[in-house]
């Protein structure tokens, strides 16, 4: 897959759309389009790497950085009892896009767990979620 076809190389250029949480130089946060739970949200790089091994330091360093301040959004606006942060390489892994990401997904005592669904979100809830996590980042 090339930066050309990558759906999140897409995402990134603007030319398909997302519910949009933050960016930054390195970095861009957007709701799940098919959430695991409510508040399922993406960090990705910018720049196009398939898994952590073609990521360079700079931008996982980045993530990493982005991912704690949307945890603290996702802390006090949805108030979860926990907050599962994964990352898959590869498809033997599950990986289903691509371009490296990490997904935060809020937890829920006793919510049965899975990776992936194909039960898309509503996407007004997607949109009010992540207009009210854009508003708590600090
Ligand atoms: P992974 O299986 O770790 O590669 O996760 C890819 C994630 O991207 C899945 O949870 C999908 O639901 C999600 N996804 C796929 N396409 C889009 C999209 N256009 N916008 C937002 N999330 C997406
Ligand atoms: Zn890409």
């Amino acid at each position: 897959m090339t930066a050309d076809t990558c759906i999140f190389c897409r995402i990134v250029a603007g030319d398909l759309p997302c519910h949009r949480v933050f960016e930054d130089q390195h970095t861009l946060v957007f709701m799940d389009i098919f959430p695991v739970a409510d508040g399922h949200a993406l960090v990705i790089t910018k720049q196009h790497a398939a898994t952590i091994c073609e990521a360079d330091e700079e931008a996982l360093t980045a993530v990493a950085a982005t991912a704690r301040r949307v945890a603290h959004a996702i802390r006090t606006v949805l108030a979860p009892d926990g907050l599962m942060v994964f990352q898959l390489n590869g498809a033997a892994a599950m990986q289903t896009v691509l371009h490296y990401h990490m997904h935060l997904l809020p937890r829920r005592e006793g919510e049965p767990l899975a990776l992936h669904t194909r039960v898309p979100g509503d996407p007004a809830r997607l949109a009010e979620v992540a207009a009210q996590l854009a508003a708590a980042l600090r």
